[in-house]
C-alpha cells in the first residue's frame, strides 16, 4: 500500500497533524512504546498547549525566526487551538499570566484526546514502538525504512523533535534524515536552560528568586579574546544549586554561550542612583544601616561584606572611594561566567535544527524534496517558555497538513 503521508513521530506535531487530517490515508510511526511523552511531561505534566494574546505579541517569542513562523502561526492561532482542543473534549482555561493550559491540569488527557481521534478514523494508523531508521525517495515515493518493514507514502512529515530529553524518544533523528535528503541543519544546542556557574553555586543562594532582574549580557569576542555587550535583558530570575535560571535565563540562553559574561542588577536600582542614595545617607551611619534601607537580602549581604572585607559596621562616611565604588558595582553590575549551559537532559527546547531558509513557511514543504515536509521543533524554531513551542508545534503541522491535502486531492 501507497500511504498519501506518513508522518515520523507522534509528539506534539505529529499527533497534531494526523487528528487534523480530513481525507487522506496516513500511517503516523512512532519509535516510543507510548506517543506524545514530551508532551505528557511538558508544564511539569500540566501542559501549557499555548499562550493567550494576539498574534503580533507572539511573534517576538520566537528569536531571529519572526518572520519564518508567522504565516503558520497567523494561519493557526492560539484561539483556534484551543477552540480544536475543546472539540475534542479538553477545556481549557487561561492563567493570570496568559498561560493556557487544560482546565484537568492533566496533559496524559491531552495526548489520550489526540489518540482517541486519530484511532476512531479509519483512513489513520498509528504504530508505537516503530523507530524508522532509514528514508529516502526513488521512483516518486518515499520509502521508510524500520526495523524489518519497509512502508511507501507520496508525502512524509518529519515530526521528530529536537534533542532534548533524549530519553523521551528525542535524540536527534529528525537531523540525520534532513541531511540525508540534502538540507542543512544549524547545529543543535541546549535552549530553554539554565547557566551552570561554580561562583554561584558555591554561594548558599539556591532558591532566592528576584523579579523582574536587569541582566546585561557580554559576549566574548572569539578574536581578540575582548567583551562586548550585547543586549540588557529583563525578567524574573532564579538562583539554584548549579548557577540562575527563571524565565530570563531561561528565554535568553538561545543567545547564551560559554565563557560570556553576565551582569546581574541585584537591587533594581541603577547604579547612579544607588550611588547618589548612598551619599545622601552617609555620615556616621554604619554601612549595615544603608544595607538594609535599601532591603537587602540577608544572604546577599553576607556575602557582600564578605567579598569587600568589611563587617557592616564602618561609619558610611569612612569608605574609600574605591571600596564606594566597588560596593556599588557589586550590587548593581553582579558578575556572572557561564561556564556552561546545562545539557540536553535538562533542556526544555533545541535550539537550532532543520534550516528554515530551505522550507516554505506558508506550508513547511522542503524546497528541496517535493513532498517532504517539517514540522514542529526539528525545524530551527524554539519559542521562549509559556506556551509558544507546543502552540508551534500545532501551528506548523496544520500548515503542512493542508498543504498535504491539497496535493493529494
Ligand atoms: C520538560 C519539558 C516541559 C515542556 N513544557 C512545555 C510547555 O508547557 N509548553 C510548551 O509550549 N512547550 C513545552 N515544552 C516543549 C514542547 O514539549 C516541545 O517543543 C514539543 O513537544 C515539540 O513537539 P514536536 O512534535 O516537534 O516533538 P516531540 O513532541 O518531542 O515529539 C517527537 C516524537 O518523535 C518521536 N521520534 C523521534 N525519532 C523518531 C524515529 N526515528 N522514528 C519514530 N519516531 C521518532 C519521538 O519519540 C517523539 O515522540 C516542554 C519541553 C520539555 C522537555
Amino acid at each position: 500500500m501507497v500511504y498519501d503521508l506518513i508522518i515520523i513521530g507522534a509528539g506534539a506535531a505529529g499527533l497534531f497533524a494526523a487528528s487534523k487530517a480530513e481525507n487522506i490515508n496516513i500511517l503516523l510511526l512512532e519509535k516510543k512504546d507510548r506517543p506524545g511523552l514530551k508532551v505528557m511531561v511538558s508544564g511539569g505534566g500540566q501542559c501549557n498547549l499555548t499562550h493567550s494574546g494576539y498574534m503580533s505579541h507572539f511573534l517576538a517569542m520566537y528569536g531571529d525566526q519572526k518572520k519564518f513562523v508567522k504565516p503558520a502561526l497567523l494561519s493557526f492561532d492560539n484561539k483556534q487551538t484551543v477552540a480544536y482542543f475543546e472539540s475534542l473534549g479538553i477545556e481549557c482555561f487561561e492563567r493570570e499570566d496568559g498561560k493556557i493550559f487544560p482546565v484537568s491540569l492533566d496533559a496524559k488527557a491531552v495526548v489520550k484526546a489526540l489518540k482517541e481521534d486519530i484511532d476512531c478514523k479509519g483512513h489513520k494508523k498509528m504504530l508505537q514502538k516503530t523507530p524508522v531508521l532509514d528514508l529516502y525517495k526513488s521512483e516518486g515515493t518515499f520509502k521508510i525504512v524500520t526495523e524489518g518493514q519497509l512502508y511507501e507514502a507520496l508525502n512524509v512529515m518529519i515530526a521528530t523533535g529536537g534533542r532534548s530529553y533524549p530519553a523521551l524518544g528525542t535524540e536527534g533523528d529528525g537531523y540525520a534524515f534532513a541531511r540525508k535528503l540534502g538540507h542543512t541543519v544549524v547545529e543543535p544546542r541546549p535552549g530553554l536552560t539554565g547557566v551552570v556557574s561554580g561562583k554561584i553555586s558555591a554561594l548558599e543562594w539556591s532558591g532566592i528568586a528576584l523579579k523582574e532582574v536587569e541582566l546585561v549580557h557580554n559576549m566574548l569576542k572569539a578574536r581578540d579574546g575582548m567583551y562586548t555587550q550585547r543586549a540588557v535583558y529583563k525578567g524574573d530570575l532564579l538562583f539554584t544549586h548549579f548557577g540562575i535560571s527563571g524565565p530570563v535565563v531561561l528565554n535568553k540562553s538561545r543567545y547564551l554561550e560559554k565563557d560570556d559574561l553576565l551582569y546581574l542588577n541585584l537591587i533594581g536600582m541603577s547604579s547612579d542612583a544607588a550611588e547618589k542614595l548612598f551619599l545622601e545617607t552617609a555620615g556616621d551611619r554604619p554601612l549595615a544601616f544603608w544595607l538594609n534601607q535599601i532591603k537587602l537580602l540577608d544572604r546577599f549581604k553576607s556575602e557582600l561584606l564578605k567579598a569587600l572585607g568589611l563587617t557592616g559596621q564602618e561609619k558610611m562616611g569612612t569608605l574609600s572611594k574605591p571600596n564606594r565604588k566597588a560596593l556599588i558595582k557589586w550590587l548593581t553590575q553582579f558578575e556572572v561566567k557561564v561556564d556552561a549551559l546545562q545539557g540536553f537532559k535538562q533542556a526544555m527546547v533545541t535550539v537550532g535544527g532543520v534550516d528554515t531558509t530551505e522550507i516554505d513557511s506558508k506550508t513547511m514543504a522542503s524546497k528541496i524534496v517535493e513532498g517532504l515536509y517539517f514540522v514542529g521543533e526539528v525545524l530551527n524554531v524554539d519559542g521562549d517558555t509559556g506556551g509558544y513551542n507546543l502552540q508551534w508545534a500545532f501551528s506548523s503541522a496544520v500548515a503542512a497538513v493542508q498543504a498535504i491535502e491539497k496535493r493529494c486531492l
